[in-house]
């Protein structure tokens, strides 16, 4: 088994070196590095000389940033661990926004139990994809499946995602933009290779950066579980329009036009603006199905959760009758 550590470390030395006329930065860390929040703030205090706050509620992407509220306190800058950037946010941010992703290091080390097994699960000709954490995998997982006749490729996405091959829970477009048949996904977890399994129709299949385990993707569950919100949806009379104000969610005028539809269908509507949404903000509202304009993960992972159904924008547009329910419309956040 390949010996893979976590590296933040390094992005802080590089990131530090610019911020030494700062007097006060604010730092974000998502919930698996908060254990690490001590280090990390002691680090950045000895590096930089100015003083450091947390920024205390979750973050779950690059977009969702604190840059706004930090600059209400006073800081002049922020750094954000654990992503990598939107580039086309970059002109927008309220203070200067350094971004340190987490890399995990050491080698793949795909041997040839695992390569059989993705030679069963994939056709020849593959897009390879992986999340920050994994990017520099990708040039040996090419090299060996291409030893094995794999016609592997890899490709920019779209100006939402900043490297080749990268992939978000909600964009999958440095996936769509290959002509392949299939997908191997470098990475842990169902999260992101649903993206590309849901958005594609392809098979996905996904291999372990921490023991090389092969695994194939399998969207049937969640498809189930969306046709049923969809169908359930159909008799909501009283609708939540939902949407965030955070930089990388905010899609406001796309609320504004569901809300819209949804009033000419005859239904009743409320748009509910939040930094995150739950249900609990809907309590007491005797709302009988929610649509999602912010993060569309939300409906997929935690909509079965919630006492309505929760959908995404494509999936409002098949209850409206305005799209077909086949092909899956994946909300894709372009
Ligand atoms: S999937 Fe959701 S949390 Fe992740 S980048 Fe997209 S909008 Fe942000």
């Amino acid at each position: 088994m390949s010996e893979i550590k976590f590296d933040w470390e390094t992005g802080i030395d590089e990131v530090c070196t610019k911020l030494k006329d700062k007097k006060l930065i604010g730092i974000q860390l998502p919930d698996g590095l908060k254990v690490k929040s001590h280090t990390i703030t002691k680090k950045i205090k000895e590096l930089t000389g100015a003083n450091v706050i947390l920024w205390g509620e979750p973050t779950y992407g690059a977009c969702d940033l604190a840059d706004r509220p930090l600059e209400e306190v006073g800081a002049d800058a922020l750094i954000h661990l654990g992503h990598m950037p939107m580039p086309y946010h970059s002109e927008f941010y309220a203070i200067p926004t350094y971004f340190v992703p987490v890399k995990h290091t050491g080698k793949l080390n795909l041997k040839e139990d695992s390569l059989k097994e993705i030679k069963e699960i994939l056709p020849k000709k593959i897009g390879i994809v992986t999340t920050a954490q994994h990017l520099h995998m990708i040039e040996e997982a090419t090299e060996k499946l291409e030893n094995i006749g794999f016609d592997a490729s890899v490709t920019k996405g779209g100006p939402r995602l900043a490297a080749a091959g990268q992939l978000l829970g909600c964009n999958s477009s440095s996936a769509r933009r290959l002509k392949v048949d299939g997908f191997l996904y470098i990475g842990t977890g169902l999260f992101h290779p649903l993206t590309v399994a849901l958005s594609t129709g392809k098979r996905v299949a996904c291999v372990d950066p921490h023991n090389a385990k092969v695994s194939e993707a399998d969207p049937k569950p969640f498809l189930k579980q969306r046709y049923a919100a969809i169908s359930i949806a159909k008799d909501a009379k009283r609708w939540a329009v939902l949407f965030s104000n955070q930089i990388g969610q905010k899609r406001i005028e796309l609320a504004e036009r569901m809300s819209k539809a949804l009033e000419d269908a005859g239904k009743e509507v409320i748009m509910v603006g939040s930094i995150h949404q739950s249900h609990e903000q809907l309590l007491g509202m005797g709302i009988d199905a929610a649509v999602i304009t912010a993060c569309p993960r939300l409906a997929i992972e935690d909509g079965p959760t919630w006492p309505m159904p929760l959908l995404t924008v494509p999936e409002t547009q098949i209850v409206l009758g305005r799209i077909k329910p086949d092909p899956y419309p994946f909300d894709e956040f372009a």
